[in-house]
């Protein structure tokens, strides 16, 4: 048995190529459809948005893919990211399971989100783009995205959700340090936001207008502006792949093989990053290890959405996938979570959910946050409160073993610090978080929107 506690790596065993889970999928892929015609779409539709490059791998069915050299470089400023078994933990709860969690808190902006963000802005300076879109909810995604461009030489605009943008300044400032350019959202920039505020000259903005308006400056640019999503996207959960490809080698390491994996899900993609290498293994390699992808029960999306058709935007003009969904009029309740209030999720996650192979969970908010605080007074690092849902979904599955007496393996991604979110902190010090339950009249009625398809 190895007594360490971190499991790191050296830089030459950074991951040489991604892994593409359409090569295992145990179920086939359903067509993405265009918002418009309802008719799958055609690379074309997609190459206003996207480079040729990303579409391809957007399609893939091959098992991996090569990481470009440049992309490896950039990862190695911090990659790979330590595994460390939570042995504090494991003491304050008095249990016999092993646990361990993968911090991918240390990248610059402090999250997993330059694992994709960095890679398309590679694939777009290969193309010859000079400037991106993109939308960003409280600022994980908009600082992933401009601290690469910054690296690649891309110009980007950020449309900032405006309530995040006027109560969580720190972020933007991030943002504003790399180069980028901050709008908040809904902006006079564009027809979809101007709609929005004439209807409502106050509107705080969500994550589904911020998207609307980014795909819309992309998409009238006549080719000059290319648009980038952080995550739900096949291309995006491939490029997340290599957190879980970097766990397994370090499992190897630690001398053990996870029971158990676990992951908070907003659109997917750091959960399907951790977990997607370890379905390899169950899929390919006859292992048995449960998987969970843990939500808010204040974004149920997994839980007790529905899987089928849905727009990926409020504008309805992104294309019509095959997920669980909440409805795209969904509006997100105010939780501090801010990564996890998306109204779908990544087709790939919703396909594996729904045949069986991944098990999907929701937590409270105050649970949630009860567990960030005890994680970081036993191990240090106080977590993302979208981490946090993972953490709370370990610390269960451990007391779990308390109970039985049984000595389980779990390994969980700690996708991000939780420094920018004092104020998420603070309130629940304070005892001013509450929980809340989504209404099942409102998904009623949302489900009253979807497309219709034949
Ligand atoms: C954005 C974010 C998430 C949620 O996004 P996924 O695509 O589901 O991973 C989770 N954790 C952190 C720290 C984030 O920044």
């Amino acid at each position: 048995m190895n007594d360490q506690y971190k499991f790191s790596l050296d830089e030459s065993r950074l991951p040489k190529a991604w892994y593409n889970i359409a090569a295992d999928m145990p179920v086939p892929p359903t067509p993405v459809l265009h918002p418009g015609t309802k008719e799958p779409v055609t690379p074309d539709f997609l190459g206003v948005l996207f480079p040729m490059s990303l579409i391809m791998q957007e399609i893939s069915q091959e098992r991996y893919i090569e990481i470009p050299e440049p992309v490896r470089e950039v990862y190695k400023l911090w990659r790979p990211t330590p595994l460390i078994r939570a042995r504090r933990l494991e003491l304050a709860l008095d249990t016999p399971a092993h646990i361990y969690y993968k911090n991918e808190g240390v990248s610059p902006v402090g999250s997993h989100k330059p694992n994709t963000a960095v890679a398309q802005a590679f694939y777009n300076k290969e193309a010859g783009t000079k400037a991106m879109t993109t939308e960003t909810g409280a600022g994980q995604w908009g600082s992933a995205l401009s601290m690469a461009c910054n690296f690649f030489g891309i110009d980007l605009e950020v449309y900032m959700v405006k309530v995040s943008y006027h109560q969580k300044p720190y972020r933007r400032i991030v943002m504003q340090n790399y180069g980028a350019q901050v709008f908040a959202s809904p902006t006079d920039r564009t027809q979809y936001g101007r709609s929005v505020l004439e209807k409502d000259p106050e509107s705080p903005g969500s994550l589904g207008i911020a998207i609307s308006e980014a795909v819309e400056v992309a998409a009238t640019s006549g080719g000059t502006k290319k648009y980038s999503l952080g995550s739900v996207l096949n291309h995006v959960l491939t490029h997340q792949s290599v957190i879980g490809l970097e766990a397994l080698e370090q499992m190897e390491m630690a001398g053990e093989y996870p029971d158990i994996i676990i992951g908070c899900a907003g659109g997917g993609s750091n959960f399907a990053g951790f977990a997607f290498p370890f379905l390899r293994e169950n899929f390919t390699n006859g292992k048995n290890t449960r998987v969970i992808a843990v939500e808010p029960t204040a974004c149920p999306t997994l839980t007790r959405g529905k899987y089928t058709f849905d727009y990926g935007d409020t504008a309805a003009m992104a294309p019509i996938v095959k997920m669980h969904t909440l409805g795209h009029t969904f509006v997100p309740p105010g939780i501090h979570a801010g990564g996890l209030r998306y109204h779908g999720m990544a087709p790939s996650v919703s396909a594996l959910v729904d045949h069986g192979d991944i098990e999907a969970r929701a937590v409270h908010q105050l649970e949630t946050f009860e567990a960030a605080v005890q994680f970081s007074q036993s191990e240090g690092i106080m977590p993302a409160p979208e981490s946090a849902h993972a953490v709370r979904a370990a610390i269960d599955e451990a007391l779990k073993c308390k109970e039985t007496g049984q000595k389980k393996v779990i390994a969980f991604n700690l996708s991000g610090h939780g420094h920018f979110d004092m104020t998420a902190y603070e309130a629940y010090l304070k005892g001013g978080l509450q929980d809340y339950d989504y209404p099942q009249r409102a998904i009623e009625e949302a489900m009253t929107h979807l497309p219709q398809i034949g």
